[in-house]
């Protein structure tokens, strides 16, 4: 858990950062571009390591700290968000799991903000059951070699390395993975096509290509074997966390707006402001209570997690699934609020309406999570 010290550090930076992202946001949505210069005021602003462990001269930080600095990043841009949060469950799984020969001069770099780091864990083939890998990896003449493709890379081509899971040595099962860490450098690593998705249009998620692709024998994450596991419990659950935090953002983004545009914006023939129709701060309040729920069950996840030590995988779905239909949910009725003026696009309410759309789809999906919910209430194991 961080310092006091350095939790009023951080919390101190945030307007700063805030005001950044947001100032860029509309374009960074608008041209579908990687924000870069948003990443590296994160980076300037020490943000990087924020789950490096203090020894390593990072900000350690608890859950708590976590989840609120994704929110803010997540109410400021969406896309600059996911970045960061594919970042941390990378950096997570670097600080954890990576060999003595390379944890220390690379954790040095990503403290420094010299090192971008992602997930590539999905596939076409297997779809949102991002843990099954149909990528394969072998040793070929004395070499650790990684074939296969991965799908949406977060930071595909920008990041400085990917945390790729493919099935183990000699593996036919897809279940039975092991994780790599694979600089962006490395041989037979290449990128196809460009993201142009509806929403999160700043994430660069791309395509990934393992054509042969050599990596250092000391870039294994953990044990041969063990990649199911390092996901299900490392990545997964600040992968949770950091979406609940992400989507709650984007919903007290869209619910700060409509406030403001009920107040502000007046109707001549009425000669009053949108705010004294009583019906539309019905819906209003209809909003504030749904954000004001999303973000009590994430942060009550996240206490849990730092009194205990261990996060909770339940609550943590339960926060996510919350979350991502709060973000659907607050941003349809803040376009509704806002009326024809949000829907020209002058507001960014557009914005947040589409970027609130991914959290249900990105994968733990909300049909999945919701199916895990339900085993764990019966005491089903959360897979076959
Ligand atoms: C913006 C964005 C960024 C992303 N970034 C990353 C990233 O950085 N790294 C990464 O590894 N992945 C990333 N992903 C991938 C994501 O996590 C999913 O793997 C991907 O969205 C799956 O899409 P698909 O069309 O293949 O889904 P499909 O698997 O075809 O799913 C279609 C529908 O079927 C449902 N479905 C599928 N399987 C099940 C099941 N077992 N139980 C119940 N319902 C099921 C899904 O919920 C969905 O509704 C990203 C995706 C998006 C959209």
């Amino acid at each position: 858990m961080e310092t006091i010290a350095a939790r009023s550090v951080i919390l101190e930076r945030m307007p700063a950062i805030k005001s950044v992202l947001a100032s860029n946001a509309a374009d960074v949505d608008r041209h579908a571009r990687f924000p870069s210069e948003n990443i590296e005021t994160l980076s300037k602003l020490d943000l990087m390591g924020l789950l490096v462990p203090e020894t390593e001269g990072g900000a350690q930080a608890s859950a708590d700290l976590f989840a609120t600095v994704l929110l803010e990043l997540g109410s400021s841009c969406a896309s600059t968000a996911m970045i960061f949060l594919m970042h941390c469950c990378a950096m997570e799984t670097i600080v954890e799991f990576c060999s003595p020969a390379i944890r220390r001069p690379l954790l040095k770099d990503i403290v420094r903000g010299k090192h971008l780091s992602t997930l590539a864990c999905s596939e076409r083939g297997t779809g949102a059951n991002f843990y099954a890998s149909e990528s394969r990896s072998a040793m070929e003449n004395r070499k650790l070699v990684l074939a296969g493709e991965k799908s949406f890379v977060t930071s595909g081509g920008h990041a400085d390395s990917y945390v790729v899971a493919t099935r183990s040595i000699e593996s036919a099962n897809v279940l039975q993975t092991t994780l790599y860490l694979v600089p962006k450098n490395s041989t037979g690593l290449s990128f196809e096509g460009t993201w142009n998705g509806l929403g999160l249009r700043g994430n660069s998620s791309t395509n990934m290509k393992l054509a042969s692709c050599t990596v250092p024998d000391d870039h294994v994450l953990g044990k041969q074997g063990q990649g199911l596991e390092l996901e299900m419990s490392s990545i997964l659950p600040r992968f949770l966390l950091g979406t609940a935090a992400v989507y709650t953002g984007i919903a007290v983004a869209a619910l700060e707006q409509t406030v403001e545009h009920l107040k502000s914006r007046i109707l001549n023939q009425a000669g009053k402001s949108l705010s004294a129709f009583p019906v539309l701060r019905r819906s209003l309040a209809e909003m504030k209570v749904s954000v004001d729920a999303s973000r009590s069950l994430m942060f009550s996840a996240a206490a849990a997690w730092d009194q205990s030590g261990t996060p909770d995988l339940v609550s943590l779905l339960g926060a996510k699934y919350l979350a991502c239909e709060t973000s659907a949910n607050v941003t349809r009725q803040a376009m509704q609020l806002c009326g024809g003026i949000a829907y020209s696009g002058a507001l960014p309410v557009e914005r947040h309406m589409r970027d609130g759309l991914a959290g249900s789809i990105m994968a733990p999906s909300k049909d999945m999570l919701l199916d895990l919910i339900g085993r764990a209430a019966v005491d089903m194991p959360l897979l076959d």
